[in-house]
C-alpha cells in the first residue's frame, strides 16, 4: 500500500519557513493578482492564494476585470504594474477567456516580477538549470519527489500531459535531475501507446485534467505517482489516476486533493521572496 504524500502538510511546514523568510525581508511583498472573469477553480485557487498571503505576512492586491476586457486593456494594466515600484509580483491567473492570447499577455509581465515562473526568460533560465523563479506547479511537483527521497538520476519518468503551464517545464527541471523523461500527450493515446509507456513508469506524473484516465492496474507496482489532475465529478473533487487501485501498487502517491494544489501556492509564495529581493 503506498504512502500518501500530503501536500498539504508538507506546504504547511514549507510555509512556515517562507514566513520567517519574509519577516527578515526589509519590506512586507506586494503581490499583484490578475483575475478575468470567474471560474469555480479559479476561483477557488485565488480563494487560497489570499489566505496563504494573509498567513505569510504578504500584501495580496486582487484585480478583477470582466471576462471581456480586451487585450489592450489588460496589457495596459500589467505594464503600470511592471513600473509601479511598490508591485515586487505580479501573478495572471488562467485560464484567460479564449479571445485573449495567453502566450502573448505572460510576456509582458516584466520577468523579474514574474512571480509564477511562467515568462519565457524565466523559463528559458529553466532550461539551462539556472532558474531561481521556476513555474509554480512544476516546483511543487519536485518538491513532493523530494520528499520521497528518490535519487531521480537515470529513473525512467513518465509525465503525462504537455502544457505549458505543467507538462512541458516539469519536464526540463526532470531533466536537470538526469531523469530518463518521457513526456505522453493526446497524441499518445491516439496512437495507441500511452498504456505502455505509463506501465514502465518509475514515477508517474499526470497532468490531463480527465478524470481517472489512468487506470490503477497499469501503474508499476513500487511506482511513484504525482496526480496533478483536478477534475468535479458528481461534487467531489477527483484527479486523472483513478486512485484506489494506484495505491495498492505505487509506493508513494499524492491524494487529489490536498496534494499536488496547496504546494503551488506556497511555490508561488517562493518566487515572491525571490523577486522580492532583486
Ligand atoms: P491543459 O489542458 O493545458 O493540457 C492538457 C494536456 O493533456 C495536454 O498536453 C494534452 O495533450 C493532454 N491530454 C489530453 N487528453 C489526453 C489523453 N486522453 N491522453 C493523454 N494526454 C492527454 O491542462 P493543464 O493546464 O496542464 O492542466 C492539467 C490538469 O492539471 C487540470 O486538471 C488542471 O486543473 C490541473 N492543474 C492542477 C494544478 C495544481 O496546482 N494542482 C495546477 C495546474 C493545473
Amino acid at each position: 500500500m503506498a504512502k500518501l504524500l500530503e501536500g498539504k502538510i508538507i506546504a504547511e511546514r514549507i510555509k512556515e519557513e517562507l514566513k520567517k523568510s519574509i519577516q527578515s525581508l526589509e519590506i512586507k511583498p506586494v503581490l499583484a493578482s490578475i483575475q478575468v472573469g470567474t471560474n469555480a477553480g479559479t476561483n477557488s485557487y485565488v480563494l487560497s492564494q489570499q489566505k496563504t498571503a494573509q498567513m505569510l505576512g504578504v500584501d495580496y492586491r486582487l484585480k478583477e476585470f470582466a471576462g471581456d476586457v480586451s487585450e489592450a486593456e489588460l496589457i495596459d494594466f500589467i505594464h503600470k504594474l511592471n513600473s509601479d515600484k511598490t508591485v515586487n509580483g505580479i501573478i495572471v491567473q488562467m485560464p484567460l477567456p479564449e479571445h485573449i492570447d495567453c502566450r502573448k499577455i505572460i510576456q509582458f509581465i516584466k520577468p523579474q516580477k514574474d512571480a509564477e515562473g511562467v515568462h519565457p526568460e524565466n523559463i528559458g533560465k529553466v532550461l539551462y538549470g539556472q532558474g531561481k523563479i521556476l513555474p509554480c506547479t512544476p516546483a511543487a511537483v519536485m518538491e513532493l519527489l523530494n520528499e520521497t527521497g528518490i535519487d531521480l538520476y537515470g529513473k525512467e519518468v513518465v509525465v503525462v500531459g504537455h502544457s505549458d503551464i505543467v507538462g512541458r517545464p516539469l519536464s526540463l527541471l526532470l531533466l536537470n535531475r538526469f531523469s530518463t523523461v518521457t513526456v505522453c500527450h493526446i497524441a499518445t493515446s491516439k496512437a495507441g501507446k500511452l498504456e505502455e509507456h505509463v506501465k514502465r513508469a518509475d514515477v508517474l506524473i499526470v497532468a490531463v485534467g480527465k478524470a481517472e484516465l489512468i487506470k490503477g492496474e497499469l501503474v508499476k507496482e513500487k511506482a511513484i505517482v504525482i496526480d496533478v489532475g483536478i477534475n468535479r465529478v458528481g461534487g467531489k473533487i477527483v484527479g486523472d489516476v483513478e486512485f484506489e487501485q494506484a495505491q495498492k501498487r505505487a509506493s508513494f502517491i499524492t491524494p487529489v486533493p490536498g496534494g499536488v494544489g496547496p504546494l503551488t501556492v506556497a511555490m508561488l509564495m517562493r518566487n515572491l521572496i525571490e523577486t522580492t529581493k532583486v
